[in-house]
Formats: structure tokens, sequence, C-alpha cells
């Protein structure tokens, strides 16, 4: 029987690269960038436009879904594809992250987290073998290792650092040895904060224990951007270079193609669909500010030439009035324009990166998307 899952590479440009991760509900061409679905839905936006967008993989949270409404709901219900209707792949965080920075009220020892229920109050434990059975329940493509995450700054944080990073290996090798699910990818997760000693020790014995791909977590909390490239670098050349590596959560787009530079494959960010909640859309020459008073009585698309459902019918000033006014559908055309910056910025930097011109492509990226539109 051929493998449920498989990751080619197929293209490189200095240390960028461009592949295609198989999975049993799709494929993936890599970079690729996945809009996130928190509790199954990405806000205002269906499926179908997702697809139109470009998207080829979700992200989920596995703690939200086991929340509300449980994954044992998800898995009567078809498991994420069956219930959501979105049929590609997908891939849920444990859910870690969040647990771990409900302020005050987490406490994480070696068994796991345990937490009281933001929805319900009730006493609740994650630990690194019930992350495991909650993505498989839940049915995703791609899963991820309960993690341990904490801010490492100064002194202590470097101390805090290192336990939190040695217990995440530990963890790490739980779920290992808790998976029961073949048609499932299991990702380790390299952690060590923003010291780069750190995050070679952890990359090199989370790449021993064998994962079929790996992350990179903790990264996007103060680090510059030097300092970031720097951390991903030492990190890659510990983790087996024919696995796939996802940057967890971040960022902007020139964060993006940074992260490319350095051979990262899959990103996910809430950044296009927060920032469009607020009326600042990506275009090709920087972020524009809907509220801004210059765009009252613009009648441009958001971004000329962009190929986008709004760009195709919708002027600045239509949607800056929606957004004044509170209409939803604001913040939904807006989304959809944001999540096309974000899908298209992907593509191009896989053609880049066939050219072998990505590094240019990249400079011109850094350059403009950044800066205010003028
Ligand atoms: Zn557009």
């Amino acid at each position: 029987m051929p493998p449920a899952l498989s990751f080619a590479l197929a293209q490189a440009d200095g240390a960028a690269r461009a592949g295609r991760l198989a999975t049993p509900h799709g494929s993936v061409d890599t970079p690729a960038f996945m809009p996130v679905a928190t509790y199954g839905a990405v806000r205002g936006v269906t499926p179908d436009e997702l697809a139109a967008a470009g998207a080829q993989i979700l992200l989920a949270n596995a703690y939200h879904l086991h929340e509300r409404p449980g994954e044992d709901v998800v898995a009567r219900c078809g498991g994420l594809h069956g219930f959501t209707s979105w049929r590609g792949p997908w891939l849920t965080d444990s859910g870690g992250y969040q647990v771990t920075s409900l302020a005050g009220s987490a406490r994480v020892d070696e068994d796991g987290v345990t937490f009281a229920s933001p929805v319900d109050g009730t006493r609740r434990q994650l630990t690194p073998e019930s992350a495991v059975a909650i993505q498989e329940a839940l049915g995703s493509d791609l899963a991820m290792v309960l993690d341990e995450c904490v801010p490492a700054t100064g002194e202590a944080g470097a101390a805090r650092g290192r336990a939190a990073m040695e217990r995440t290996l530990r963890w790490a090798e739980r779920a290992r040895r808790a998976r029961r699910r073949s048609d499932q990818w299991l990702f380790g997760i390299v952690q060590g904060g923003a010291d780069a000693a750190l995050r070679r020790a952890s990359a090199r014995a989370t790449g021993e224990l064998g994962f079929d791909g790996y992350a990179h977590g903790g990264l996007g909390l103060g680090e510059d951007a030097a300092a970031r490239r720097d951390l991903l670098a030492v990190a890659h050349e510990e983790l087996p270079a024919a696995a796939p590596r996802y940057l967890m959560g971040l960022g902007r787009p020139s964060d993006l193609v940074d992260a490319i530079a350095a051979g990262v494959d899959l990103f996910d960010c809430v950044l296009p669909t927060r920032h469009a909640r607020h009326g600042v859309l990506f275009t090709r020459d920087g972020l524009l500010r809907l509220r801004n008073a210059r765009y009252r009585d613009d009648a441009l698309p958001p971004e000329p030439g962009c190929d986008c459902p709004t760009c195709a019918r919708f002027s600045r000033a239509y949607l800056r009035h929606l957004l004044r006014a509170g209409e939803s559908l604001a913040g939904r055309l807006a989304s959809l324009h944001n999540l096309r910056f974000y899908l298209r910025l992907m593509a191009e930097s896989r053609a880049a990166i066939r050219d072998h011109r990505f590094d240019a492509y990249r400079a011109e990226v850094a350059l403009r998307s950044g800066a205010e539109l003028s």
C-alpha cells in the first residue's frame, strides 16, 4: 500500500525550497500558507471561497474544538473534513500554546497542563497523550505534539527556557508512543526561545526522536528579523532535510519570505483576517488603512490588478463606508482580499524558487509590503 502521506522536494534556490506535500485529502504545494480556522471556520469565509483564493490546507485548533463542540461530535460528523465541508488537508495545532497562555489559570507540570476551562470553568487537563488522541479523533492530516512554550528573556528566562525545551522533548517522546493512526502525520516542535544553542540542541534531539515533520515554536515573540533567520538556520542544520518544516503562527509578508529563504515550507498566521476585520489591507505597495480619510471617495479597488473577488467589484470608498457603518460585509470582503494576497505571495514565492530568483523577489517584498500605502 502506498504511504498515506508524503513530502517531496522539487526545487531549491539557496536554502529556499519548493515541494509538494501529499495527503489522503489532497496535495499542498510548498511553501504554503494555511488560513487559520481556529473553530473549523475562517471567520466569514466559506470553504469554496478559500479554495478559490488558492488555499490548499487549513489550520484548526484541537484544544478549542475539544472545548466546543468536542472531538467526539466532530468524529461522529465525519471528522474535520466531513464536519466542516473543507475536504482538503487539515493541520491541527494541539492548543498547548493557547492553554499555557491562559493568564493565571494554567499550571504546567510533568504530566501536562491543568487549567480552568474558559467555556464553563471546570478543571481540565491536556497531556501529550490526550493531545494526540483529540487530534486523531478530529482526523486532521497533520497533527502537532503538545509543547511548552515560555517567553525566554533575561537570566531567569534562560533557565526556564531550557527547562521548557527539555520538557517539550519528553512530551514529544510520549506523544510518539501515544499514536494510533497511520494516516496522520505528527510534527515535533523545536523550542528554546531566542537562544541559538538551545534551539540547536532542541532541533537535534527532536530530529533524533524522529517525526514526520518539524515545527518552529515560540518565535515571533520579540526577536528581530536577523536573529530569527539565524535561529531558523541553526535548527535546519540539525533537522532531517527531507521532512517538512513549519513556522508556527507568524507573520507579516516580510517575515514569511525571510523564513522561506531560510528553508521553511509551511506557515499560518491570523494577521490577514485579523487585519481585515480592522480595515487594514495588504497590498503589493504597502498597507492600506481603510479608516484613513483620504479613501473617503476613492473609487479604486483596494489593490489595482489584484485578482480577488473584492478587488473585482468594490471600491476603497465603499469598503471604508461599510467598515465605518459596522457592516460585517466589510470584514468579509477585506478577508477575501487579504487571504488572496497571502496565498498569491506563496504562489509567487514558489515560482521565484523555480526560476532561481527568490532573493530578488524576497528583497522586493521586504521593501514594499511593510510600508504604508501612499
Ligand atoms: Zn484583492
